[in-house]
Formats: structure tokens, C-alpha cells, sequence
């Protein structure tokens, strides 16, 4: 996920101005004109959407109201309000190309050098890194920490310093190696004897999933693939990053480590790019990291492994798909796995493409019709038999 969504303070400053009295006078700071009663609504509507985490309804919200705004007092604040939402969310999904003018045209709009316009800068860093201009990314996110920016901003931007590779302190020492398809930095402590190799095998990992999902150009577009490869875990956190083993797809990176499965992050980078989910499930979109990852063509025997290693006799695939707290992780991420090489199998291309874009098991059940529950039954019993036939299984299934 991108970092946590937050309304930069003059948005917060601008709503207020539309709310009653008594609650502007409990946040003391001087509110700017207050906006006309139809502007201040539709900047209020956008970004309550955004706040939500609704970010589609969000975007088309804010570019409606764009549309409607008319000439008045407050219109110039309330086009970069809307602007910022518009521009903000679609780059939150994933669509830099339509956040990018409106996040400059609120940069433009804005009246002083403060916080609100930072925010809006950041962004601007952000979606020119996901459209692959790094050095224009650098730029804005260096301008925008000229902003006198918020507790809240400043560590937003150091955090997308480091993920994106700007922390000269901690990668000054990095190799970076470029295939078509992708970018790896690799941290000179991780112990890779043929960095050719460790990248050759990369890019024919993200060859084949481009083709798996019936996208080619995915992998690379609209930018190759950035992959941080840290030598450990503890490395990362050392260098201040809070976890490794991630995917932003909306800016297509992730951070792993060099002993990580082959795939995982790549499937996860490209499956986002070929198909742009809608609605996401854990199962399938951990499903498809697992199947991809490259290290077993046997996911039902690994998942049978992984439930009789911790005790369990089987698996309720279809509760694990509505509830994946269901299980640990060890468990869950192997029969997930398990669960996409049987719609693999018994399905075909363009019902994965459309599983990956709407998630839940009503969906699947929709995508693959009927047969969907009866393939289901089939993978519990393979999962029970194979527990059996281990020996394990003390404790009942979840
Ligand atoms: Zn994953």
C-alpha cells in the first residue's frame, strides 16, 4: 500500500471554513475566506471519498467538481483543493499519467510555499518516479522539503527518499544493474558472486509472468521494475526502512532480500500492471505471488507440507479466501498458492486476468461458473490426503 492518506492542513483548514463556527473557533489557526457554499461541498465530497479510501469515487468526484467550479471568491482554493485530491488519487491507483497534470496545476494554483503546496509537490516526486523520471522525482522531493514542511510531511519524504533510492547515505555504495524490463540496486553487502546471472534470471522470471497474464508490455510499463535487493533483513531496518519484502505497485518497486523466491514481488508488481484490481482478496493476490515466485510446480504437495508442519488436517479453502486471518502465514501463503495452480489448471488465461481484477469467491464464482466449487472440493481433498499421507494432522482444520 502507499503511505497512509492524509489531508494536507490547508484542505483540513479549507473544510473547516465551511463548518460551523464553533468548530472553527476550537482549532484556533486563522481560516482562509470561506469558500462558497457549492465549492466548499464539492471539495468536501472529494475529499471525504479520499479519507475514505475510496479513491476512485475520489478521483471522479474531484474532476467533477473541477468541472463544475465557476468564477467567485475562494474558486482559486478550491480548484487546488480538488486538484490535489484529483491528482492524489489517481496516483494512489496507480495512474500516474492522469495524476501528474493535476498535481502541477495545484503546485501552479498555489498561493504561498507552505506545507499544503508541499504535500502537492511530494506527490509530483512521486508520480514523475513511477513514470520512470528519476531525476525529476529527486527534484520535486528535495523542493518540496524547502516547503516548510510538517512533522508529518518531513517523514514522508524521508521515507520515500529511501524507497526510492535518493538516501545517498545508505546507497552510496549500491550496484545498479538495468535489463529490459527491469532496474535492480543491490547492496554491496548482499553475497551475489554473478550479478549478470542474478539479474538474467530476474528478467526471464518477469518474461514469463508478462506472458502467464497475457501482457507483455506489463513488465515494463510505464517504467522498468525497480528492485531494491537488501543483503537481510536487519540490513533494512538498520537503513531505516520499517519492512522488506514488499511491492508498491503504484510505483513499481519493491525491497527484498537477495535470498527471496525469484518471483514473488515481480508477480505481484506485474499482475498489478496487466490487470489493475478493483477489488482484492489476500488469497488471490498472494495466490498469484505464490505461484509465480518460481521455486515449486507443486503447490498442492507444499501447502499439504506447510498444514501437516503445523498440525492441521486440511484446509476450508473458501473460509481462508473470505477470512485469510484464518491461518498464519506459513500456512496461508502455500494453500493460496495451491488454490491459483488449480484455477491455473482448470481454468484459463482471461478468467485469472479477470479473477486478479475482482477477487472475492462471489467473483470467482461468477468468473469460473459452477464448476469453481467442485475443483475447490477436489483441492481439500488432495490437501487432506496429502497431510495423511505424511503422517500429520493431530489438530481439526479452522
Ligand atoms: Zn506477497
Amino acid at each position: 500500500m502507499p503511505h497512509a492518506a492524509r489531508v494536507p492542513p490547508s484542505v483540513v483548514l479549507l473544510l473547516l471554513a465551511a463548518a460551523p463556527a464553533a468548530a472553527q473557533s476550537r482549532l484556533a489557526p486563522p481560516a482562509p475566506a470561506p469558500l462558497p457554499a457549492p465549492a466548499a461541498a464539492l471539495v468536501d465530497s472529494a475529499w471525504a471519498a479520499y479519507e475514505r479510501g475510496d479513491r476512485g469515487a475520489a478521483a471522479a468526484r474531484a474532476e467533477r467538481g473541477l468541472a463544475a467550479l465557476r468564477p467567485a471568491p475562494g474558486e482559486r482554493a478550491a480548484r487546488f483543493a480538488l486538484s490535489v485530491a484529483a491528482g492524489r488519487a489517481h496516483a494512489d491507483l496507480g495512474d500516474p499519467h492522469r495524476a501528474l497534470p493535476h498535481l502541477e496545476r495545484a503546485v501552479a494554483l498555489a498561493a504561498r510555499r507552505d506545507a499544503a503546496r508541499g504535500w502537492a509537490v511530494a506527490y509530483v516526486g512521486k508520480v514523475r518516479f513511477a513514470l520512470g523520471d528519476t531525476a525529476g522525482a529527486r527534484a520535486a522531493l528535495d523542493d518540496a522539503a524547502r516547503h516548510a514542511p510538517t512533522e508529518r510531511l518531513a517523514a514522508v519524504l524521508a521515507a520515500d527518499r529511501r524507497l526510492f533510492g535518493f538516501d545517498s547515505t545508505t546507497y552510496a555504495r549500491w550496484r545498479t544493474v538495468a535489463t529490459p524490463h527491469l532496474r535492480l540496486h543491490v547492496s554491496p553487502a548482499a553475497p551475489i558472486l554473478d550479478l549478470a546471472a542474478f539479474a538474467a534470471v530476474r528478467e526471464s522470471a518477469a518474461v514469463r509472468i508478462a506472458a502467464a497474464l497475457a501482457d507483455t508490455a506489463a513488465a515494463a510499463r510505464p517504467k522498468p521494475i525497480d528492485l531494491f535487493v537488501w543483503d537481510s533483513e536487519r540490513e533494512a531496518a538498520e537503513a531505516g526502512l520499517p519492512r522488506v519484502h514488499f511491492a508498491r505497485p503504484a510505483v513499481g518497486l519493491s525491497h527484498l532480500t537477495w535470498d527471496q523466491t525469484v518471483g514473488h514481488e515481480i508477480a505481484h508488481l506485474i499482475a498489478y500492471r496487466a490487470v489493475r484490481p478493483e477489488v482484492v482478496a489476500p488469497l488471490v493476490t498472494e495466490g498469484v505471488a505464490v505461484w509465480f515466485d518460481g521455486s515449486s510446480d507443486d503447490r498442492a504437495t507444499e501447502a499439504a507440507v506447510a498444514l501437516a508442519g503445523a498440525g492441521l488436517r486440511g484446509a476450508d479453502v473458501r473460509a481462508l479466501w473470505a477470512d485469510w486471518t484464518r491461518l498464519p502465514d506459513g500456512v496461508a501463503y502455500p494453500v493460496a498458492g495451491a488454490v491459483v495452480e488449480t484455477l491455473v489448471r482448470a481454468g484459463t488465461r482471461d478468467q485469472l486476468r479477470a479473477l486478479l481484477r475482482t477477487q472475492t469467491l462471489d467473483d470467482a464464482r461468477r468468473i469460473y461458473g459452477p464448476a469453481l466449487d467442485g475443483w475447490l472440493d477436489g483441492l481439500e481433498r488432495r490437501l487432506a490426503a496429502g497431510v495423511a499421507a505424511l503422517g500429520g494432522g493431530a489438530r481439526v482444520a479452522p
